[in-house]
């Protein structure tokens, strides 16, 4: 280079090789789209390495058309070039190469994230051109015309977009990568990697800097275009580390919401979905133990559900002695970081479950408190934080809604089996109840013994004194007989005037005992005949019901107040 001239690299570019470097890097880029195509579509292992090899086959094709366009300078410009500089440029190819394309080929691609993966593209281009020039050895000084710089990393960030961009868009749920898309694609990375290479060839001027031509010339140093990309990388991978923080983040949410999906199914499907909440409590707040508590009546609250074994708990809801106590009296939510310290009667608690921090959450239905919810922690926490507690608030109104329906179904099913009027079985109970009693007599070997009852003259009673009157004297028979019988023996209501006791372990002779004790115990108003029959230990139970039927029918005939037994 003689002395004082100024000369361009680009003035010495042979046109062909141009041609040839552009043609290259389309092609490479057309071969790395597709290898990402096939990411795109590859469970999570081979995913990763397709991603790996189609970001250096993109990073080996710019620097490749970087070396190619470079071809014959070094011999015109008497320079060469720094190896440690020139394998650096590779790295920053197929790193940012690697990067950009494993953040678009995803099943589904966010604007942000298309805009991301072009912010790499062009750091990549750039960053492995302007490295590689920064390892040019030369006894000529380098000058930069910024400007050029500039507008040479603007095309290979805008062009990246417009490759980038028109792959994603590309991409749906039953969409592939078609070749003719990809192949606009690839010719726009290969306009990006051109685009750069031949302005950023533009903004270099060999030789000293002629005075007067300092406008927008600027001497730009190795070390500090290296500082300025190292910067740009950084800011990047900030960018990516947050974007990928709040895919995380999506992520937990939707987990969250299949939870509480399964939450409200079950309080749907199932009659008791306590249980479930429990669960679920332990599962989003991340807690150790989850427990449903309900008032019982007698001033103690009851663990109802729980998580995992904490297994059944009563805890005291007496005025100030228990935290418990306090968040159903007031209706307000606390968070005890340190039960150990301050536990009145919810010792029973961490006894039990070992808590240390809990968050008690009030269950109120129509404002009215039905219970509490107390998620708690075997280690010690300084702050359930914002996510946990609005978690803990909705899983206590789900609560709500489950006790409530849970109640409603206890009553129901109730309901379906005892009787109004007296409160005894009714006959649907006792049709289950007499299968029941000859499978278990069956088994035992132990008798098995029924009566059919049926009030005498009954009509006459109602028509004497009134309808509401023999009401009245059914329920007083069904209350009288009810207190008589020990714990097995089942007194229910067959029908209008009628009932059937159930005796098991009784054989006929004892039944004739236990029957007397009923007679005598029951209103002096009106009597009963008794029609008796013990299991045959063959029969089915309707045949053995058929018996008592026609003993009671004898105890009719022959003048009532009697006890016939079949
Ligand atoms: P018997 O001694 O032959 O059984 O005479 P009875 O009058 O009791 O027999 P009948 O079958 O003719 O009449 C049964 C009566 O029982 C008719 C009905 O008024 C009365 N009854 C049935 N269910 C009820 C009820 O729930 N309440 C009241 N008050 N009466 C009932
Ligand atoms: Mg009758
Ligand atoms: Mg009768």
């Amino acid at each position: 280079m003689e002395g004082g001239a100024t000369r361009h690299l680009l003035t010495d570019v042979d046109p062909g090789l141009a041609i040839v470097s552009f043609v290259a890097a389309v092609a490479t880029a057309f071969v790395a789209l597709e290898i990402a195509a096939r990411a795109l579509r590859a469970d999570a292992p081979q995913r990763r390495r397709l991603l790996i090899v189609s970001g250096l086959t993109m990073g080996c094709g710019i620097w490749g058309m970087h070396f190619l366009a470079m071809l014959g300078l070094e011999d015109s410009h008497g320079f060469s070039f720094r190896i440690d500089l020139v394998l650096l440029s590779v790295v920053f190819a197929a790193a940012g190469s690697t990067i950009s394309l494993s953040l678009v080929a995803q099943p589904r691609v966010t604007r942000s994230r298309v805009f991301l993966s072009a912010s790499f593209m062009g750091l990549a281009v750039s960053a492995m051109h302007y490295t590689s020039m920064a390892g040019i050895r030369s006894d000529a000084s380098m000058t930069w015309d910024v400007t050029l710089v500039v507008v040479s990393m603007v095309i290979a960030y805008a062009a990246s977009l417009l490759a980038l961009g028109s792959v994603a868009s590309m991409q749906g749920e039953n969409t592939e990568w078609s070749p003719l898309g990809r192949l606009g694609a690839a010719t726009s990375l290969g306009i990006a990697v051109a685009g750069l290479h031949y302005t950023g060839m533009a903004a270099v001027t060999f030789g000293p800097a002629p005075p007067g031509s300092t406008g927008t010339g600027l001497d730009l140093g190795s070390s500090a275009l290296a500082t300025i990309l190292g910067l740009g990388a950084s800011v990047l991978l900030l960018v990516v580390t947050i974007d990928g923080s709040r895919h995380k983040r999506r992520a937990e949410m939707a987990g969250d919401l299949a939870i509480f999906a399964r939450v409200s199914r079950d309080i749907g499907r199932r009659g008791d979905a306590r249980t479930t909440i429990c669960v679920a409590a332990q599962e989003l707040i991340g807690c150790d133990v989850a427990m449903l508590f309900e008032p019982d009546g007698d001033g103690r609250l009851v663990a109802r559900a729980w998580s995992g074994d904490a297994g059944p708990i009563q805890v005291d809801v007496a005025e100030g002695r228990s935290i418990a106590g306090d968040v159903l009296r007031t209706a307000r939510r606390r968070f005890i970081p340190d039960m150990q310290v301050i536990a009145g009667t919810d010792r029973a608690v961490i006894e039990r479950t070992g808590v240390v921090s809990v968050v008690i959450e009030p269950v109120l239905l129509d404002e009215r408190s039905i219970g509490v919810l107390l998620c708690g922690w075997t280690s010690r926490i300084s702050a359930p934080g914002e996510r946990r507690l609005a978690i803990s608030a909705l899983l206590a109104a789900e609560s709500a809604v489950a006790i409530e329906r849970a109640d409603l179904v206890a009553r129901l099913r109730e309901q379906a089996l005892v009787d109004g009027l007296t409160g005894l079985p009714n006959r649907r109970a006792l049709d289950m109840a007499l299968d029941q009693g000859v499978k278990r007599a069956d088994r035992s070997g132990q008798p098995f013994t029924v009566a059919m009852v049926d009030v005498d003259r009954f009509k006459a009673f109602n028509d004497t004194y009134g309808h509401p009157e023999g009401d009245r004297i059914l329920a007083e028979i069904a209350g009288a007989w009810r207190a008589e019988l020990r714990g097995d023996d089942i007194v229910g209501r067959f029908g209008g005037e009628e009932f059937l006791l159930l005796l098991p372990g009784v054989d006929g002779q004892i039944a004739g005992s236990v029957i007397e004790r009923l007679r005598s115990s029951m209103p002096t108003e009106v009597t009963c005949s008794f029609g008796v029959a013990t299991w045959d230990r063959v029969e089915g139970a309707t045949t053995l019901v058929a018996r008592a039927d026609a003993a009671l029918y004898a105890a009719k005939v022959a003048g009532r107040d009697r006890v016939v037994v079949g």
